[in-house]
Order: structure tokens, then sequence, then C-alpha cells
């Protein structure tokens, strides 16, 4: 057996965040509504119908393409791409084939080992990002199949790669690098769970050290990054042992379904030539025309990427681990940025928000966005920052706002947790450390400075950690 080297290739499929559908009015966003209830004449394919390309979806395609380095076509146009199934009213997909919005491109990413830490660093081209309407979903009962269109005529991104990634690990971190990117350029929600990004993946193998491309094995549908990785990791040991028996590559491309719960794939069609979908340009969009002072004004909106986001935090001393979870969860993040444009301070807002915050959420299983928001936060860190709580106090009030969704005032104010900084209380409390413990003030008079931290453990332990240990040692020492 010679040693052989992993080819692999993706596909992806995004939705896009729009109001409306790629082609007509209706509601985008069809999560929860009931089957075949955001669908209009236009997207169900009625004759004598026509087709208005969303405006907002190209720019946000166009932002896209510039996030991934693309260049755009300043030329380009939607094409007809025929092929029949129930899940497509019109009978053709209305997508784009020899002149897509924009080619060539390339996405920088970074390989995390298990402990978090970025472990290498490897660039995947891609080859073409091009526009299309998603197809109507299908499930299947029995005999009977049924058909909601809600989904008809949503606007995608398809993002196909070069055959650059040589692992199945590789594979996984681009694809979750560019789930980033899209989120960063608002793109797409890019929400796996809700089908929003989905993958087919071509693998083949070749000998290490040549240069040709063998027959591939295109699998089709998944929709996760685990099914991603299983899909490829068994297509591997499958090809790998086929080499084997045929003591060659395989001489023809296949496609494959992947079954997530038998974790096996299974033979779709073996291709002899490439699918005839008999495209032509579709005649009812006119082509789509950009200026170079088109592309320079989306390019000006280009937000700052997620490999530059995660440097800035690493730049304010947030750690590696800490800074990928801060670019990937956007709720967390807009908490920390929010308690950080108030502190300044990173060490105190990672304090507060990645292991407080963070912990106490975990600890009560709810989700961030379940969680006291960034307005609520501040309240608490105001509270903190005026001396109304200390510190201390302070990670017991964001327990119990985390635990009863309460505020930081209302806590503070039920469980009477105020800081108290009166002068009077607090000497009174201190002439009672003094009058409890004359062993440590014989030591403090004998010399024994450390005797003062038990007068004010004292102090703190009479008062529940209200007192505000600042003016505890200050009226101590004046007294002493
Ligand atoms: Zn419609
Ligand atoms: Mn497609």
């Amino acid at each position: 057996m010679p040693e052989l080297e992993v080819i692999i290739g993706l596909e992806v499929h995004a939705q896009m965040s729009t109001k409306t559908k790629m082609f007509c009015g209706c509601d985008n966003d069809a999560f929860g509504k009931a089957p075949n209830t955001t669908v209009c004449p236009i997207c169900m394919g009625h004759p004598g119908t026509l087709p208005t390309p969303n405006a907002v979806a190209i720019d946000k395609a166009v932002l896209a393409s510039l996030a991934l380095e693309c260049t755009i076509n300043k030329e380009n146009h939607f094409d007809r791409k025929h092929y029949f199934y129930p899940d497509l009213p019109m009978g053709f997909q209305i997508s784009q084939f020899d002149f897509p919005l924009s080619e060539k491109g390339t996405v920088t990413y970074d390989i995390i080992d298990d402990s978090g830490k970025v472990s290498d660093t490897k660039v995947c081209g891609i080859t073409r990002l091009h526009m299309e309407n998603d197809a109507g979903k299908l499930t299947h009962k029995g005999t009977t199949t049924l058909c909601d269109y809600n989904r008809a005529g949503t606007p995608l991104m398809e993002i196909v790669t070069e055959p650059d990634l040589r692992s199945e690990q590789e594979a996984v971190a681009f694809a979750q690098e560019l789930r980033r990117i899209l989120i960063a350029v608002n793109a797409s929600q890019a929400d796996m769970f809700k089908g929003m990004m989905r993958f087919d993946a071509s693998i083949s193998l070749r000998e290490k050290g040549t240069e040709k491309l063998n027959p591939r094995s295109e699998i089709k549908n998944l929709n996760s990054f685990k099914a991603l990785e299983r899909a490829l990791q068994y297509e591997e040991k499958r090809l790998r042992k086929e080499w084997e028996d045929n003591d060659g590559p395989r001489k023809g491309d296949i496609t494959v379904g992947w079954q997530d719960d038998i974790g096996k794939t299974r033979l779709l069609r073996e291709k002899e030539t490439a699918d005839d979908y008999r495209y032509f340009p579709e005649p009812d969009i006119p082509p789509l025309t950009f200026t170079q002072e088109d592309i320079d004004a989306v390019h000006a909106t280009l937000p700052k990427l997620p490999r530059a986001q995660k440097e800035d935090y690493m730049d304010m001393g947030i750690d590696e681990k800490q800074a990928l979870q801060l670019v990937d969860q956007s709720d967390l993040r807009s908490i920390f940025d929010a308690v950080y444009a108030t502190t300044k301070d990173a060490k105190r807002t990672s304090s507060l928000v990645l292991m407080q915050l963070l912990g106490f959420l975990n600890a009560e299983e709810k989700e961030v966005n379940d969680g006291p928001d960034p307005t609520k936060i501040l309240e608490l860190v105001a509270k903190i920052d005026d001396g109304t709580i200390s510190a201390n106090t302070g990670k017991d009030v964001l327990q119990k706002m985390v635990e009863t969704g309460k505020s930081a005032s209302e806590i503070i104010e039920a469980e009477g947790m105020q800081q108290i900084s009166d002068d009077g209380a607090i000497e009174e409390m201190v002439q009672k450390a003094i009058d409890s413990n004359p062993k440590a003030i014989e030591d403090f008079k004998n010399g024994n400075e450390k005797a003062l931290g038990a007068i004010v453990g004292f102090v703190m332990k009479e008062s529940k950690g209200q007192a505000n240990p600042g003016k505890v040692n200050e009226i101590l020492k004046k007294k002493l």
C-alpha cells in the first residue's frame, strides 16, 4: 500500500438573513410557522408571475464575498437550473452558473487543539460564491410525503471551496471559521439547528507526492459539524479499503448520502457524466452589474472579521480560549463588551463575565440569553463602583440575579446587602472587636503587625462581609 493523502473540498449552502425571500416579498422567517403559510404565487412558481431579486440579499452576498476575499464579477447573471423534484415548485432553481457573483477567494483558519490553543494556521481557497433560492421541505411518513413550501425561495449563498482540505479536522475547522465569518458580516445567522448552514463534502484519495485528482465520493446533506466529521471519517476509511481491494483509486465519481442515525454512507448514484441541468440564463431577470464604486461602498462597511476580533481580545490580555469563546458567542460578547466599555479593565471584566456569570449560568443550566442582560450587569457594576456593595458581595448578588432574574438593586434592597460605610456604625463594630480580642491587641502592641488582620476579620465576620474594609482598617488604626 502506498502512502495515501486525503483530498477534501466542500460545498456550503447558507441561508441569508433577510426579511423577505430571494425573488418575492414573502416572510423569510418560516421557523415555527404552520406549513405553507409563508408562500405566494411567485415562490410557488405559478404561471405568469415574475421574480424580482432581493436587493438586501445581493448586498449581503457581496459583503460575504468580500469577507472571503473573493473578486466580484462586475457582470453576472442568474440562470435556470432544471431538475424535477416535489420540493421545487417552479420545476427549476434560479441559480448562477457560468458567471457567479464572485470567485477566487481565500479563508485563513486556525486548527485548535484540545486545550483550546491554536496549533496550526491554514488557508483554503474559495472557488466561487453564488446566489440561488432554496427548495421546500419534504417530510416522509410511511408511504406518504408531505410538502411544506415555506422555505421555497429563501435566499441562499452557495460557497464552493478548492480541494485544499487535507483531513476531517481541517474540513471542520474551516467550516467553523466560515460560519464565524458569515455571522460576523451578518450575511447569515448560520444556525445549524435550524438548517441554515448545510454541507456537501467531496473526498478522494491519491498517492502522496502526486498531483492528479482521482475520482471522488460526494457526500450529500451534512447538517452539523459532527455529521461532517463523522461522514468524512467513515468515507475515508471506506475509500482506503476500496483502494486496497482494487490496488488503486476508484474509476468514477459517486454520490453518497450520510445516514446520521446509523453512522454510515449509502450509495445514491454512480456518476458517468456531469448531471445535465440544461442551464440557461434566467430570461425574467436582467443581468446584475456592479461598478467599482458599488463594490468599494460595500467594502467600506466590512466589519472586523473573527480572527481580528480574537486578536483584539488577546491584546487586551484575555487568553486564547476565552477570546475564541467571545468570538463564537455573540450574546456573551455583547455583555463582555458593555462591561469592558464601562470598567476599561479586561481582568475585572473577564472575571465578572467569563468566570462568575458563566459559572452561575452553568450551575442553573441556563443559556446566556436567559441570564441578566448587559444593562442589568452594568447596574451591578455601578453598585460595586459607588461603594453600595463590595466586590465580594457583588458575586452573591450576581448569583441571585441569575437565579431569580431580579435586578441588582432589588436584590440588595430586599436582602439588606448594602455595604456599611457609616463611620459611627463601623467604629462601634471595631470597638467590639477590640474588646473581644485582647490577645490580638496585646500581640499588635508587642510589634506583631499581622495581629491586626484578626481584628479586621472579626469585624467582617460580624458584619456578614458588609463592612467597608477600607474604613475598618482606617478606624482601627486611628483607635490603636
Ligand atoms: Zn413568495
Ligand atoms: Mn446549490
